[in-house]
């Protein structure tokens, strides 16, 4: 009897910290375009509401427009005030934001969010972009978890580059100050390898590693068919085709070849040459 008393207790303080750990406490806002549910928490400013629908809507036209799609299936998108969005956390603590296929989380207590928000709103916008490119990539079915990467470069690159894109098109940022940016970022930084060492790790280098997969992410689409080449290889590599073969169809040239090109035109852009 005083077991079963024990346990019953047992299981109810286990319940409780499962549900604390676990609960969101928010608000909920619909959008249509795209097709999103906002989770908002008591403290997130109307401001930061607003950066993350424009970033949303800013970037779902981008994809409309160039990639010829959008994220179609509703995503869930937390805009946390304390603690991230969804235990457990990372050992480093919370990321500023992250995504998977059907969900977005964005930090608003982080300090890259802070800093955006109080001095680039557009940067603010194009870190929501860039989370919706990773949504698009899971609803596509190229997404890899952390531990599976084989394109690691070209995954983060797609995201930044298209986030990158989407600002253009709405006229908050110009395209020919994209390599302006990337520099700003670090691409220069000598501690960064050759772009081949970063198929399966690296994201880890912060800013000047999403420099260089930005630049060759663009360089790539640049010397292919435009930003839809991103998506067919996106898809081939969704339907299970090795990723340099996908590689090949959807860009036309070997990851090789594009690998020797690049750090060419990457001395030009760091300027030793
Ligand atoms: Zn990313």
């Amino acid at each position: 009897m005083v077991w079963t008393a024990v346990a019953a207790a047992l299981l109810v303080l286990c319940g409780g910290v499962a549900w604390s750990l676990t609960r969101f406490e928010a608000r909920r806002e619909a959008l249509t375009a795209p097709p999103a549910d906002l989770m908002i928490q008591p403290g997130v400013s109307a401001a930061e509401v607003e950066a993350v629908k424009d970033g949303l809507r800013a970037a779902d036209r981008y994809f409309r427009s160039a990639l010829g799609r959008g994220v179609d299936e509703r995503v869930e998108v937390r805009l946390a005030r304390e603690r991230g969005c969804r235990w457990p956390m990372s050992a480093t603590g919370p990321a500023t934001a992250w995504a998977e296929s059907h969900f977005l989380c964005v930090n608003t207590m982080s300090p890259t969010w802070r800093e955006v928000m109080a001095g680039d709103p557009a940067a603010a916008r194009s870190i929501v972009a860039h989370e919706h490119v990773h949504n698009l990539q899971g609803q596509v079915g190229c997404r890899r978890s952390s531990d599976e990467h084989e394109w690691l470069w070209l995954f983060e690159g797609m995201a930044v580059h298209l986030a990158y894109q989407a600002m253009v098109a709405e006229g908050r940022w110009k395209d020919e100050e994209a390599l302006s940016q990337i520099r700003r970022w670090g691409v220069d930084d000598p501690q960064l390898g050759a772009l081949s060492a970063y198929e399966r790790t690296g994201a880890g280098a912060g800013d000047p590693a999403y420099a260089l997969f930005h630049l060759a992410t663009r360089s790539l689409v640049q010397q292919a068919q435009g930003p839809s080449s991103l998506l067919a290889f996106c898809r081939e590599v969704a339907r299970g085709r090795p990723w340099r073969e996908a590689f090949a169809g959807a860009f036309g040239l070997s990851v090789d070849s594009f690998y020797a090109r690049f750090e060419q035109e990457r001395q030009r852009v760091v300027g030793r040459r």
